[in-house]
C-alpha cells in the first residue's frame, strides 16, 4: 500500500532489527463501547479520553438525528461541545477547511468527535491528525469498518480516490449505538456484512503467506488473526438473524454481534491482518464509473471475495460464501452490477488491470495478473448465476429495485 501525508507506519514496522523480517504489530482503538442508547451517555465517556471541549464533525442528517442528544449529554457533563457540519467528502480540502474553522476556536478543541457514516469518519481523524488531538468516533451506520482504524481514504473533491492516509494513533474511543445503527437502511449493515466476510479469508491469506504484510507493513499476531476468523464466524452465523432483526425494527442478540464484527472486529481484523484479492478486486471495481456511483464498498468487495476464492483454489468456500451473500442480498454476479461479461469486457479488463496494480494484492502468495484475476473473476459470476438460478435472488431485490 502506498504510504502518503505525515506519518508512515510502513518506516517504523515493515522491517524487524537488524533489516529482518517485521515484527508482529497489533493496532486497536483504546475504548470501544457498543450497546443500545450509548450516545446518550458520550459526555460521561468523553472523560476517559479524557476531553471537555470536542468539535463534533457530523453531517445535517447526523446533526438532525443527534444532535439534541449530543447536546444534552454535553450538558449534563459540562462539556462544551462545537458542532461543525461535514462537506460531504473526504478531501484534502475539505480536512483543511474544518481545521482552519477549528483552529479559531478559543479555547482550542481537545478533541475530535465524528459522528456519521465512513467518509465523515475519516474526515474526523484526519482533522484529529491535524489538530494533534484524540479522535472520538461515533459510527451512524455499520457498512464499514472505519471507525477502529487508524487509517483514512482520501478523495478529491469530486469523489475520485486518492488513496490512503495513516496515523500514529487509533481513535481513543469509538461508541457505537446499536439503535442509531439500526435505524439506518438495512442496505448499509448488510454491505457491512460482506466487507467483514471477506476480512477473515483475506487475514488468512496474509498470515498463510510469510511474505504477506498488514496495512502497517508489519506481520500479524496471532489475536489479530482469531479477530478476523470470529468476525467471519459471526457473520456467517448470524448475518440473517441480524437482517431480519433490523427489517422488524428489533435489536437483538444476533444484531449486536453482527454490529460488532462489521465494526470492531473487522476494523482491527483488516487494519492488523492486512488486505488481500478481495479487497484489490472492490478497488479496481471503483474504474467503473456506475459502480463507483450506485454500489456501495461492502458489495463490491462480496463480489471480490466470491473471486479471491476461486482465484486461490477453494471452489467450496467460494460456494458458502456465495449461497450466504446472495441470501441477505449482497451481488453475487455481473448482472446484479448492471454489466454483461461479453458487452463489457473492455471496461472490466479496466477494472482488473487497476485491481492487479493494487499493493494489498502482492499478500497472495502467487503472481497476479490481470487475466488471471478476469478469470477468477468471470468464475465467480457463472457460480454467482448458478446460486440465483437455485434459489433466486428476492434478497437483492428487495434492496435495489424500488417497490
Ligand atoms: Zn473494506
Amino acid at each position: 500500500m502506498t504510504t502518503r501525508g505525515r506519518f508512515s507506519p510502513h518506516a517504523v514496522f515493515s522491517t524487524g532489527p537488524g533489516g529482518g523480517i517485521p515484527p508482529r504489530v497489533l493496532a486497536a482503538p483504546s475504548r470501544y463501547v457498543q450497546g443500545n442508547g450509548v450516545i446518550d451517555l458520550l459526555g460521561t465517556y468523553l472523560s476517559l479520553v479524557p476531553a471537555k471541549r470536542p468539535l463534533v464533525l457530523t453531517t445535517e442528517g447526523g446533526r438532525v438525528r443527534l444532535g439534541r442528544r449530543l447536546e444534552e449529554s454535553f450538558r449534563k457533563n459540562a462539556v462544551q461541545g462545537r458542532v461543525e457540519i461535514f462537506g460531504g467528502e473526504c478531501s484534502l480540502e475539505e480536512v483543511e477547511r474544518v481545521v482552519e474553522v477549528s483552529r479559531k476556536y478559543v479555547p482550542a478543541a481537545d478533541c475530535v468527535v465524528a459522528a456519521g457514516g465512513g467518509k465523515c469518519i475519516d474526515a474526523g481523524k484526519a482533522v484529529a491528525f491535524r489538530l494533534d488531538v484524540p479522535a472520538v468516533i461515533c459510527p451512524t451506520i455499520a457498512s464499514t469498518d472505519a471507525p477502529c482504524s487508524a487509517v483514512s481514504i482520501l478523495y478529491t473533491p469530486a469523489g475520485v480516490g486518492k488513496g490512503p492516509e495513516f496515523y500514529p494513533r487509533n481513535p481513543a474511543l469509538v461508541v457505537v449505538d446499536t439503535g442509531v445503527i439500526a435505524a439506518a437502511p438495512a442496505r448499509h449493515l448488510i454491505s457491512g456484512m460482506g466487507d467483514a466476510l471477506a476480512t477473515g479469508y483475506e487475514a488468512r491469506t496474509c498470515y498463510g503467506n510469510p511474505e504477506g504484510r498488514s496495512i502497517a507493513g508489519a506481520r500479524m499476531t496471532i489475536a489479530a488473526l482469531a479477530i478476523a476468523e470470529l468476525c467471519a464466524k459471526t457473520v456467517f452465523e448470524d448475518g440473517m438473524r441480524a437482517v431480519d432483526a433490523m427489517r422488524r425494527g428489533e435489536i437483538n442478540e444476533s444484531l449486536e454481534r453482527v454490529i460488532e464484527a462489521n465494526t470492531l472486529l473487522s476494523g482491527v481484523g483488516f487494519e492488523s491482518c492486512g488486505l488481500a484479492a478481495a479487497h484489490a478486486y472492490a478497488a479496481g471495481l471503483t474504474v467503473i464509473e456506475a459502480l463507483h456511483r450506485d454500489f456501495l464498498h461492502g458489495e463490491m468487495v462480496a463480489a471480490g471475495l466470491m473471486a479471491h476464492l476461486l482465484l486461490e483454489g477453494h471452489p467450496e468456500e467460494a460456494g458458502k460464501a456465495a449461497r450466504f451473500l446472495n441470501g441477505v442480498g449482497l451481488p453475487v454476479c455481473l448482472e446484479q452490477f448492471g454489466l454483461d461479461p461479453q458487452k463489457n469486457s473492455q471496461v472490466l479488463m479496466d477494472a482488473m488491470k487497476a485491481a492487479a496494480g493494487e499493493p494489498i494484492v502482492n499478500n497472495e502468495p502467487f503472481e497476479i495478473t490481470p487475466e488471471k484475476l478476469l478469470g477468477a473473476f468471470l468464475g465467480a459470476d457463472r457460480l454467482g448465476r448458478e446460486i440465483i438460478r437455485e434459489e433466486g435472488s428476492d434478497a437483492f431485490k428487495r434492496l435495489h429495485v424500488p417497490e
